[in-house]
């Protein structure tokens, strides 16, 4: 288990994930039913799937980060996930490539799901509160945050996993609604729309904060990380 802790923190030899490009639209979706506005939201129940959200997506401007986007960061990941992670926003690299969690954050999130034997194509699904990056990395405001979640809100429904993972803490804003600091409350199971979530820290985090010692950064996501695939083994025992 040590060697294993310790491979967490070596970003050496992690291979990236495959690109996934959206599909064209495969349901029934009303496309001229969606709202264009941001003042109306997305309800429940809008996109019969995924490719069909995907597809509206790539289109949308209801909100203000869509005049400076390059790309519209939907997901990667398993359509049928168990865990559905989901970050902030997109940084300078998803914007370029249009996929959450690349780089050096993605890279440390890999290595942390593969130390516990979870892949992010087959038992994870990723996403962000803001689909769109917020100019120079700010958080996104308010408004941006309602004006995406509808889309977000649709991903759950149709992925419709077990476990969530918020990373950071406007994830944990963003759909729990609770304003504590993220090392107050990482590591905690709350239950959201029937479903277990846990706030644990952003990769991007750990990255800044590069000790292993007992009780860093580092080493609490190494504890929290367990605890999910436990939670996991829990909720759907394998053979
Ligand atoms: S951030 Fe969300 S709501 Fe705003 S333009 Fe992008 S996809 Fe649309």
């Amino acid at each position: 288990m040590a060697d294993e802790q310790i491979s967490l923190f070596s970003l050496d030899d992690v291979a990236m994930p495959t690109d996934q490009a959206p599909s064209p639209p495969t349901g029934s979706t009303d496309y001229a039913a969606i709202p264009i506005s941001s003042a109306t939201a997305i309800s429940p129940g809008t996109y019969a799937s995924l490719e069909d959200l995907a597809t509206h997506c790539h289109a949308c401007q209801r909100c203000g980060l869509a005049p400076t986007r390059t790309n519209v960061v939907v997901s990667r990941g398993s359509a049928t996930a168990p865990v559905f992670i989901i970050g902030e926003g997109p940084g300078q690299q998803e914007d370029e490539q249009g996929k959450p969690f690349v780089g050096r954050s993605g890279q440390l999130l890999e290595q942390i799901l593969a130390s516990v034997r979870l892949d992010s194509e087959r038992d994870l699904y990723i996403g962000n509160i803001v689909k769109c990056r917020p100019p120079g990395n700010r958080v996104p405001t308010p408004d941006e945050v309602v004006a995406c979640k509808g889309y977000l809100l649709e991903q759950i429904r149709l992925v419709d996993p077990k476990i969530i993972l918020l990373t950071g803490a406007t994830a944990v804003r963003g759909i729990l609604g609770i304003k504590d600091g993220i090392t107050k409350i990482r590591g905690q199971w709350f239950e959201w729309e029937g479903r277990l979530c846990m706030p644990i820290f952003h990769p991007a985090y750990l990255l800044r904060n590069p000790s292993r010692e007992k009780g860093s950064p580092k080493w609490l996501m190494w504890q929290d990380i367990q605890a999910v695939k436990a939670k996991l083994e829990e909720l759907i025992p394998r053979d």
